[in-house]
């Protein structure tokens, strides 16, 4: 499985998904993939350095069986695109059958992605729910919806929790919020 984000933090959200999708479908592992330049966000927002960002999902499942940290995308460089993702995974693992793994909101925009016929060429989609709407996808497309617990958290809800000094306990891993504090992510820097 390959869950690819731009994990700016890495929440709950994304780790309930990550063990119930790899569980629900029996896979080996499932990859939390982090994007090196998220283009589809880049001067949207400020984004946090590829390197702090694969720390935080390195911390999150350092302690959890079969997930593993991705940084395949931050070696590769460039913007992130998961079709080279995949043709490279599918390269190194010739027997593997790839599942891509999104959320509503990632999978509405899928006709968006670059060069999505190799996507879905080279992996099976697997959609989970988001709040809002719940997306059908074309016939065409081998694809399948698998319920997770529905956790309405965002990173973009997180990001504006620290401005605004709200807590993060229990919508990230403690292992992720000593990450962010050592670091002195979000504006959070450590406190005496
Ligand atoms: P942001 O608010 O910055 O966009 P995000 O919480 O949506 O952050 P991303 O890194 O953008 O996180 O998302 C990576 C993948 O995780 C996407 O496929 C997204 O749909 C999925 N995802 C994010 N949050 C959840 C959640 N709470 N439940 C299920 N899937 C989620
Ligand atoms: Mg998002």
């Amino acid at each position: 499985g390959v869950f690819g984000g731009t994990f700016d933090p890495p929440h709950v959200g994304h780790l309930v998904t990550a063990v119930n999708v790899r569980h629900a479908l029996a896979l080996d592992r499932v990859i939390l993939m982090v994007a090196n330049v998220p283009w589809q966000k880049v001067g949207q927002r400020e984004i946090t350095p590829a390197a702090d960002r694969l720390a935080m999902v390195a911390a999150a499942v350092a302690d959890v069986d079969q997930l593993e940290v991705g940084d395949h995308e931050i070696r590769a460089g460039g913007e992130s695109y998961t079709a080279d993702t995949l043709a490279r995974l599918a390269a190194e693992h010739p027997d593997a059958l790839l599942h891509t793994i999104v959320g509503d909101d990632a999978a509405a925009g899928i006709h968006t992605w670059e060069r999505v016929d190799e996507v879905l060429s080279l992996s099976r989609m697997v959609v989970v729910d988001r709040p809002g709407d719940k997306v059908v996808l074309d016939e065409s497309v081998d694809w399948i919806r698998v319920e997770v617990p529905r956790l309405d958290v965002s990173s973009t809800d997180l990001r504006a929790r620290c401005r605004d000094g709200r807590p993060l306990d229990y919508l990230v891993t403690d292992a992720v919020l000593d990450v962010i504090r050592e670091r002195g992510l979000y504006g959070i820097g450590v406190t005496a």
